[in-house]
């Protein structure tokens, strides 16, 4: 079947040809009429499929009742607490919920993601076994990566080494961390434990370091230095980072030397509330950054919808972006950056590539960012699975 006149990211237009599930050939468009079980887009922006670098499917109350926010304090310990409050009053499980956030985010044009799934001494795997469920689910819509996440630190929740490696044991991708310093208060014993169990299991870590100034520098420092010991290049992210944004620019631009040098990808979500990392500084001197959702209505933000181009609006926002490249530089962090960070290939809308496309109304791909209009079409191997930003049954 063809997909006609698609106008690609540089502007050209196209038809897409595609059988069993791939793009078979992309020829100019012909302007040919389409004919049987073709779909004509009528010069809508094409775009490879969304990617979310950074989700916590086990955390959304997407589908419950409203629930009000309940941190009584502004620290992320305040906020680990209420969390627990939140949690001891569910009686739907993640899995559910999870379902939920999943179809409203394919609805939106996400075929893959990055989920962190909570771990520590009280859950043990529960969450992890939830978020499993869900994987499996959806596998032939979206691939979901699993991060380990010690939401209550390592060192302050005893067992959770034991129980991080038990989740990579039985299905989890990757390590992920916590402010070492700043929940766990111990910065060597926090990195001991991931790189040893990185080490041990083979797999990559992304951790959530939201410890500003100089001393959330140091930290990155050290992850750099064990990213490189240990041979992990290319597999481990740092999610937040706002410690990038908090001190000097030259001091930013060394900080990002030695986390290029290491192959260490920077997270960002465009933060409302915290100093955002030097985006483009950062890509200029070699880092790889992505974007991702982050808290999506759970008990630390009542706010986030999962839509990916919004994403990128908001990143744009908060990094005060305003020309046309810059924008597309926002869409690329949640597309091709975030592909290349989570392991995704192929990837792209390349003949002989999958099949996976999203359909948007824009001239231009910084229109798109800015407008972020509803997903006319999110195809999936060459089918249709949403129309209208609504799932197709
Ligand atoms: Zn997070």
């Amino acid at each position: 079947m063809r997909f006609a006149n698609a106008t690609l990211a540089d502007g050209s237009r196209h038809d897409v040809e595609v059988a069993d599930g791939r793009i078979t050939a992309l020829p100019a468009a012909s302007g040919r009429p389409a004919a049987g079980d073709d779909i004509d887009l009528g010069g809508a922006l094409l775009l490879p499929p969304l990617v979310d670098g950074h989700i916590h499917l086990d955390k959304t109350l997407l589908g419950l009742p409203w629930v009000p926010n309940q941190s009584v304090g502004n620290r992320v310990a305040d906020r680990i607490e209420a969390e627990r409050r939140v949690r001891a009053a569910r009686t739907v499980p993640e899995s559910e919920t999870g379902a939920n956030l999943v179809r409203q985010v394919v609805a939106r044009g996400t075929l893959h993601m990055r989920s962190h799934v909570d771990i520590d001494s009280q859950l043990g795997l529960r969450n992890l076994h939830e978020i499993l469920k869900v994987r499996e689910r959806f596998a032939g819509l979206v691939t979901i990566q699993i991060v380990a996440f010690p939401q209550s630190g390592i060192l302050r929740s005893p067992g959770t080494a034991e129980l991080l490696d038990a989740a990579i044991a039985e299905g989890a991708d990757l390590l992920g961390g916590l402010d070492p310093v700043g929940i766990d208060g111990d910065l060597d014993g926090h990195l001991d434990a991931l790189f040893a169990i990185a080490t041990r299991r083979g797999v990559g870590i992304d951790l959530h370091l939201h410890d500003g100034g100089e001393g959330g520098i140091a930290q990155m420092v050290a992850i750099a230095e064990r990213t490189r010991a240990a041979g992990l290049a290319g597999k481990v992210a740092i999610s937040h980072a706002f410690a990038l944004g908090s001190v000097p620019l030259d001091r930013a631009a060394r900080t990002a030397d030695l986390l290029a040098e290491a192959g260490i990808a920077i997270m960002s979500h465009g933060p409302g509330g915290a100093t955002i990392p030097p985006l483009t500084l950062l890509h200029e001197h070699g880092v790889r950054v992505f974007g991702g959702s982050d808290n999506i209505r759970d008990a630390w933000s009542p706010f986030g919808n999962g839509d990916m181009l919004e994403r990128a609006m908001m990143i744009g926002y908060r990094a005060s972006f305003r020309h046309d490249a810059e924008l597309a530089f926002a869409l690329d962090m949640v597309t091709n950056a975030a592909a290349s960070v989570l392991g995704v290939a192929p990837y792209g809308i390349v003949p002989g590539g999958p099949a996976d496309f999203v359909v948007v109304e824009a001239e231009t791909v910084a229109e798109a960012v800015a407008a972020r209009p509803t997903r006319k079409l999110v195809v999936k191997a060459g089918r249709v699975v949403a129309r209208d930003g609504v799932l197709v049954p």
